[in-house]
């Protein structure tokens, strides 16, 4: 998107438009966080206003790789220090947080136009994550020791040792801009890698300013940020040794396709078209809260949102009546910064132009708007939107919008909601609403989805404890959570050594004597 200024949003230049590198933003621009750059600035805006917020570089490949050159002289010395002595560094950036989370709040709200709650997500997601973490990280990289298979086996004693890549490069999404960064850039650091980040240029300062952070606790120059669109994202797959990478299906695709060709470990998480499955013995006003919130939190813009639901006949009206009167309350900012609002506008242009195509295509073939349906003032703007008579033939139903839509279809049973849950290319996550927790489990295990949640939405995400990450073409080898979180950035170690004393030869070396063991 760099240089594609003609929807007002991003544009090449670092012309710094009407508000230019405005202060509050702090852009930063000191080495060993978002320098200078040679190729370029990337104006950054307000989706809701179109006020420049801030200007960024767009780095070359050249500055990608010296950064990562930069990063591998410090890995080795941040890996040594184990995971007590990172402990250190992780609980002091989480102070830095605590201390700065209403300005970091601003900075994202500046670049999102988010409302404040969610704004103040961000940071607050990456504080609790930097806490689970920092304390947990010797405990899940704490050497293991496998039981030999093999009476041979008992005279060595096995280790399995966690080693971290070296340089891991983290390439993120604009719908979270500090929090996604957060959720790899944390275990990576606390895994011992060195970690090379190249956030959204659509969102770019709050990931600068987690970069601004870890300089100015003095922290070990093992984290650095670069800016820039695609092409730059594209010089971080080529020089790093482990690449991690949150967006759309189709770019992580190209990046998979990259990171073949040079054979180095990656990461997806990608794109999902989640569905919400709602039963006849649900709580239906907790349910149409939980769906409009799942559907509508961040205009949509989650990549566990909710996209679809189903509902069975027996309570398809009342839901439907329920949903529609819930949606109907919300309000959505003018300008993104009043206090008092649910929604904010879209990131972009394009995303609010994907949104209207699957309205206008749902409608064209004879979907109903019960609320919503179009854009709306100078910004990028969408009403939240409840779809009904919506088929599998319309995009709303198959393809991701990412938008405040929430399509609702009626089906005769669970049977029929399962088999279209699972009529997807997808399976990031699902939420199942049903007043029989045993029947929601084994709903559960009936759905091709990387998380369920039943009768709530998101709580996967916000349970560190479990490994969370898409099935199909909503994710390669990716988890967040757990000791997977944190291993997926440790390359595995078999180390053997003798237990008893050795002789000065096994028994199967040369030379061969008597031709048996
Ligand atoms: P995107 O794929 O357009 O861009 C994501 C990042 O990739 C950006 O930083 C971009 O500059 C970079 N990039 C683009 N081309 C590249 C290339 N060839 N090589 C390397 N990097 C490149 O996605 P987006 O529009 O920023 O984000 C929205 C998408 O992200 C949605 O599809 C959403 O579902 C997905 N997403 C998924 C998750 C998840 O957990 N599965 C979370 C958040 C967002």
């Amino acid at each position: 998107r760099v240089g594609d200024s003609g929807d007002g949003l991003v544009g090449e230049g670092g012309d710094g438009g009407s508000g230019g590198v405005t202060e509050e933003v702090g852009l930063v621009v000191e080495k060993g966080s978002a320098a200078g750059g040679s190729g370029g600035g990337i104006s950054v805006r307000n989706p809701a206003t179109g006020e420049v917020v801030g200007v960024v570089a767009a780095q070359s490949g050249q500055e990608v790789a010296a950064a990562v050159r930069e990063l591998r002289l410090y890995q080795p010395e941040w890996e040594a220090m184990g995971a007590e002595g990172r402990k250190k560094w992780l609980l002091k950036l989480q102070d830095w947080l605590i201390d700065n989370t209403d300005r970091l709040a601003d900075v994202v709200q500046s670049e999102t136009s988010k409302p404040r709650v969610d704004a103040l997500i961000d940071p607050s997601f990456a504080v609790d994550l930097l806490g689970y973490y920092a304390r947990r990280a010797g405990k899940f990289l704490a050497d293991e020791h496998p039981s030999p298979h093999s009476p041979l086996g008992r005279i060595k004693r096995l280790t399995t040792a966690y080693r971290p890549y070296p340089v891991v490069g983290i390439i993120t999404p604009w719908n979270f801009p500090l929090a996604m960064p957060a959720l790899d850039v944390i275990p990576a650091l606390a895994a011992g890698a060195a970690v090379l980040l190249k956030p959204s240029e659509v969102t770019p300062l709050s990931a600068v300013e987690l970069a601004r952070g870890w300089a100015e606790i003095g922290a070990p120059p093992v984290f650095t940020v670069v800016t820039g669109g695609g092409e730059t994202g594209a010089a971080v797959v080529d020089s790093v040794d482990y690449v991690q990478f949150t967006g759309s299906t189709a770019t992580g695709k190209r990046i998979a396709a990259a990171c073949a060709e040079r054979l180095v470990p990656y990461s997806l998480e990608l794109g999902g078209k989640d569905p919400a499955i709602v039963l006849a013995d649900a709580d239906i006003d907790r349910a149409a809260y939980g769906v409009a919130f799942g559907g509508l939190f961040n205009s949509g813009q989650v990549c566990i949102s909710v996209e679809r639901v189903y509902v069975e006949a027996p309570v398809y009206d009342e839901f439907v009546d329920k949903l529609t009167a819930h949606v109907r309350e919300l309000r959505q900012g003018a300008d993104g910064r009043e206090p008092e609002h649910e929604l904010g506008a879209m990131a972009n242009h394009t995303q609010k132009d994907i949104v209207a195509r699957h309205v206008q295509d749902a409608i064209a073939k004879g979907a109903k708007v019960l609320t919503g349906g179009k854009a709306t003032g100078v910004g990028t703007f969408f009403e939240p939107t409840v779809l009904v008579d919506v088929d599998h033939d319309m995009a709303c139903m198959t393809e991701e919008t990412f938008g405040p839509t929430l399509p609702v279809m009626k089906v005769a049973d669970e049977a029929e909601a399962v088999a279209l849950a699972n009529d997807s290319i997808y399976g990031l996550s699902a939420s199942v609403w049903t007043g029989d927790k045993a029947r929601g489990e084994r709903i559960a295990r009936q759905l091709n989805a990387g998380a369920v949640n039943i009768n709530d939405v998101f709580a996967n995400l916000f349970n560190f404890a479990l490994p969370m990450g898409g099935w199909q073409q909503s994710g390669v080898g990716a988890r967040w959570g757990g000791a997977e979180g944190l291993r997926k950035y440790c390359r595995k170690q078999a180390i053997t050594a003798p237990i008893l004393p050795t002789q000065q030869k096994e028994p199967f070396w040369f030379p061969y004597s008597t031709g048996k063991l």
